[in-house]
């Protein structure tokens, strides 16, 4: 037990291999599917616990605009509200409003105070700061919260880079004394949240070590990649491998949004232990299914041949009698053939999306368990 503001320490747990959380325990591999809006689109959290997943990535930003974060406190806080009792980890919403700001410049600005927001035109302009921004996750009862943190292209020149790393660290710590004076309120019973920050620094190395140095000063639980992981050739950036490198072994990393399949074990191999994002189910709505070349427990992820990504529209797939993955043991492909699936599709019927959705996240699943057994086993 660790001293935390001077009580008997209930806070979530940092280990070597995992992170205790008050609603469980988050394994290193840990994918942890978006669940932006309160919801892991077209599953439930019956079908998640089915798959193994054990945590799910909330949005606070999006969670604080629909249906607002008072209300889900008032009927007793996110994992009540979605009837999930797993680990949640909630997003800042940073790289969102970054990204709707970068898209029309007039739904919003960032000033040194926070950013000024709306998600449409005809919208009320609204206002999150650091410190707001950390009370709308302790409204949520995330067992793992997110500064906020002011993100960039890495096309964007050397100025707006530095001005990004300076807000980012000056935001951590204005996130870290709110969530020290409202984590010294949550009851004794209680395992308190853990708070990662997010290290900007788009493409410069230096930014990137500067930016790390001065957050490691704060002192935070953990520490994300923040920014675009993906160059435009679809493969990781260099920054990505080099923020592995500049952060201590023992202290976990998030590779936010790090979420193709051979991008995440490359990230893993690099270094990182948490990952998130919508690729699994979003691909699973657009017909998308991901399949292992083989049992994966066999193969090598030394490249992008471990997996094939199949299309259940194809007319190949009319007759099919053949599961979507032989080597899956999920719902769909123990209890209906590709035949059936491309039927559902055709027809537009929703549990085609749910069938879609569950095998795709138990290939994540499988595919970290897969890592973290040949981790043991070296
Ligand atoms: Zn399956």
């Amino acid at each position: 037990m660790r001293a935390f503001n001077g009580k008997t320490d209930r806070k979530g747990t940092v280990k070597t291999d995992s992170i205790e959380t008050g609603h469980g325990t988050l394994r290193y591999p840990c994918f942890l599917p978006d669940a932006t809006r309160g919801v892991v689109r077209c599953v439930g959290p019956d079908d998640l616990r089915s798959v193994g997943i054990s945590g799910v990535m909330v949005n606070a930003i999006h969670l604080a605009r629909r249906p607002g974060t008072a209300l889900i406190s008032r009927l007793g806080g996110i994992h009540d509200f979605m009837g999930w009792s797993g680990p949640v980890v909630s997003d800042s919403g940073g790289f969102q409003i970054y990204s709707l700001i970068s898209r029309q410049s007039r739904l919003g600005s960032v000033s040194d105070r926070g950013f000024a927001y709306r998600f449409s035109a005809d919208e009320k302009r609204r206002l999150v700061t650091p410190e707001k921004c950390i009370r709308h996750q302790f409204r949520l009862g995330a067992d793992m919260m997110f500064c906020l943190d002011v993100c960039t292209h890495p096309d964007e020149d050397e100025s707006r880079q530095l001005q990004s790393c300076k807000r980012t660290v000056a935001w951590a710590k204005r996130c870290k004394n709110e969530f020290d004076a409202r984590v010294g309120e949550v009851p004794d019973d209680q395992v308190r949240p853990l708070l990662f920050a997010v290290v900007q620094g788009g493409s410069s190395p230096d930014l990137r070590r500067i930016c790390a140095e001065q957050l490691q000063e704060i002192g935070f639980d953990g520490y994300g990649f923040g920014g675009w992981p993906i160059g435009s050739d679809g493969e990781l950036v260099d920054a990505v491998h080099q923020l592995a490198f500049l952060l201590p072994p023992d202290v976990p990393k998030f590779a936010l949004g790090i979420g193709r399949p051979d991008n995440l074990v490359r990230a893993y191999h690099a270094g990182y232990d948490l990952f998130d994002c919508a690729m699994p189910t979003r691909d699973a709505r657009h017909k998308r299914l991901l399949v292992f070349c083989g049992k994966p427990e066999d193969l090598s992820f030394d490249d992008s041949a471990f997996y094939n990504c199949i299309y259940l529209e194809d007319a190949k797939h009319t007759a099919d009698r053949g599961p979507v993955d032989e080597t899956c043991d999920c719902l769909c492909c123990t209890s209906f053939s590709r035949a059936y699936l491309h039927h559902l599709f055709k027809i537009g019927d929703s549990l085609a999306l749910r069938l879609a959705s569950i095998h795709n996240l138990r290939f994540y699943v499988r595919l970290t368990e897969a890592l973290a057994k040949r981790n043991t086993n070296d």
